[in-house]
């Protein structure tokens, strides 16, 4: 056993994948849970999926359920996502279900990626490309060069769509609007800001407001309670399976032109 050989198995398959991801169809910026179910309902229909994570673990706000407590909650408008993806749940009230949030993260990047997702992890999206009024792509870097403000230039990426999945931090448009003199696709052309706790309205302004947002960039999850004004809505996590499921259905349209 030659240490190279491990060496050159693990180099030789991360430059594949990363020669795959230089022009996606889809790049979804951020690995939390609507996200991961938008990038595995594109695959398995055939769309070339990258995401990209900064976090070592992608999965986002799932892993540490509420406020520790390691359960997760889901109505029943979203269950049959839970059963697309092979995630086991409790009924423990008439329309809720109670979920490992260990078993829902897992089983959400491995659906992702037992479908063909391209997943990078350790990988910041800290700009875009933007071509003729539209977002063409991403600028990269590696988490670690930004962390530590090394002087070390980024790579980019390209894609038909660029989604915005980054949660309350709206990375994505939160750096569209400040860089570039641009009117989104909101009541005032600028980000509205998050509101406070209001599940129940929380949970059908993240589904209707996730859409583009600006030509070639969409918003989908928590992200889009920060771009449009919605609440936050704590550990339930229906509302991010469904955003996830509509995104999917509108890129698969913009994938098939
Ligand atoms: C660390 C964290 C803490 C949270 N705490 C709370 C809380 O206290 N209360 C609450 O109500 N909700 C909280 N949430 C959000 C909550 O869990 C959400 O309901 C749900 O997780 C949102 O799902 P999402 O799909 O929008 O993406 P999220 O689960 O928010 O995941 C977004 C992912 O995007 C990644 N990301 C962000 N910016 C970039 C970038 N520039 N490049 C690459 N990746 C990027 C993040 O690392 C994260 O993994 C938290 C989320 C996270 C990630």
């Amino acid at each position: 056993m030659r240490e190279i050989d491990i060496t050159r198995g693990i180099i030789g398959n991360h430059i594949d994948d990363f020669y795959n991801a230089l022009e996606s169809d889809v790049i979804i910026v951020g690995g939390g849970p609507s996200g991961l179910v938008a990038a595995g309902l594109l695959a398995e229909k055939g769309v070339n999926v990258t995401v990209l994570e900064k976090r070592l673990a992608p999965g986002g706000g799932i892993w540490g359920g509420g406020m520790g407590y390691k359960y997760v909650i889901v109505q029943e408008e979203a269950v049959h996502m839970l059963d697309h993806f092979s995630i086991p749940k409790r009924e423990y009230e008439k329309k809720f279900y109670a979920v490992d949030s260990i078993a829902l993260a897992s089983g959400l990047i491995f659906g992702a990626v037992k479908r063909g997702v391209n997943i990078f992890n350790l990988v910041t999206v800290e700009d875009l490309l933007i071509r003729e009024g539209r977002v063409t792509g991403v600028v990269i870097n590696n988490v670690f060069v930004q962390m530590n403000q090394f002087p070390v230039d980024p790579l980019t990426l390209e894609a038909k769509a660029v989604v915005d999945a980054t949660g309350h931090d709206h990375d994505v448009i939160a750096t569209l609007a400040r860089k570039n003199d641009v009117k989104l696709n909101t009541p005032t052309g600028k980000t509205l800001g998050e509101r406070s706790m209001f599940a129940k309205s929380a949970e059908e302004l993240v589904v209707e407001n996730t859409k583009e947002v600006y030509p070639g960039v969409w918003v989908c999850g928590m992200s889009t309670a920060s771009v449009y004004g919605g609440y936050r809505m704590g550990p339930i996590f229906g509302g991010m399976l469904l955003s996830g499921e509509k995104l999917a259905g509108m890129l698969l349209d913009v994938c098939s032109k």
